[in-house]
């Protein structure tokens, strides 16, 4: 059962000036809070969002209803900007059937023109508002997450987040619509990396591997026992690299555990204690850019 929140936010554009998205983007804009879709390796709850612990990651959702309204208000800084929406929720978890909250968020942007607009889901919803994303022309980009070519695994590490055959559906439609897509596979689930990349590889040159990262957070550690051999260090790699190096540009992310300011940030957490030693704290590894987004 997800709860789920109302909330009237403060403000929508989160400026990037740290981080993975620095650089390459102005701003995130998240018009949800929490993300139903529930991930066990998710990133995001190292973040702490009011007293919610990380293990109830999945479990809430806040709906920022006035999110168009604080687009338009901000609109001045929309112009021109380079914006990445969504980087801590999916914009198109099912809460959006309800809310449409991501499209009306999509038509303010669309009236003050961002210079480049990249979408990131893992939701077939996005199909819906496939002709207002056209309109951006070629200000926009979609990243799908698409994790493994093994619909059970999915369902073990993404339990509520649809389903690998929706989210080629998506890929495809983009595709066919002319929209470009990329695809993330980030973090690299147990997979055939033959048969994953013969699945995207007709509709998309670009892909993001990803490796697992904060083992310390994954809300099912014992997934990571089951696959240990398909995680084992020298062949995660291998088959990271087997996968990026078959398309045109890749972009390949180490894994890494939380380091040191993050733990100080996860250790605010007030309901439970976390069980991280100090040997597992690491700087984070250097990523081989070969694809800049
Ligand atoms: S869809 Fe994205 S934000 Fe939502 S739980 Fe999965 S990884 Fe996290």
């Amino acid at each position: 059962m997800v709860k789920v929140t109302e909330i009237t936010a403060s403000s929508i554009l989160v400026p990037q000036r740290a981080g993975s998205l620095s650089g390459a983007y102005d701003y995130s804009i998240n018009p949800y809070a929490g993300c139903a879709f529930s991930c066990s390796y998710c990133y995001v709850p190292k973040f702490p969002n009011g007293n919610h612990h990380f293990s109830e990651w999945g479990q809430w959702v806040q709906v920022k209803t006035n999110a168009p309204e604080l687009i338009r208000k901000e609109r001045a800084r929309v112009f021109g900007s380079r914006i990445f929406f969504s980087s801590a929720t999916d914009p198109y978890q099912y809460l959006e059937l309800k809310y449409r909250l991501s499209r009306r968020c999509l038509e303010e942007l669309l009236l003050y023109k961002p210079h480049k607009l990249t979408l990131h889901t893992r939701s077939h919803l996005m199909l819906q508002d496939l002709d207002l994303i056209k309109s951006f022309g070629s200000a926009v980009q979609v990243g799908v997450s698409f994790t493994t070519d093994d619909e059970a695994v999915s369902r073990q590490f993404e339990p509520s987040a649809p389903s690998l055959s929706r989210r080629l559906e998506l890929i495809r439609g983009l595709h066919k619509a002319g929209v470009k897509v990329y695809v993330s596979i980030a973090p690299l689930l147990p997979c055939n990396p033959k048969r994953l990349i013969e699945l995207i590889k007709p509709y998309v040159k670009k892909v993001w591997v990803g490796q697992m990262s904060y083992p310390e957070i994954n809300n099912k550690p014992e997934l990571l026992k089951e696959y240990a051999n398909f995680f084992e260090p020298n062949n995660y790699r291998n088959v990271v690299q087997q996968i990026a190096s078959s398309f045109n540009s890749s972009f390949m992310g180490e894994p890494r555990p939380v380091t040191k300011k993050e733990l100080a940030v996860l250790s605010s957490y007030k309901e439970q204690p976390l069980r991280v030693s100090e040997s597992n704290l690491v700087q984070p590894a250097q990523a081989q850019l070969k694809l800049s987004l």
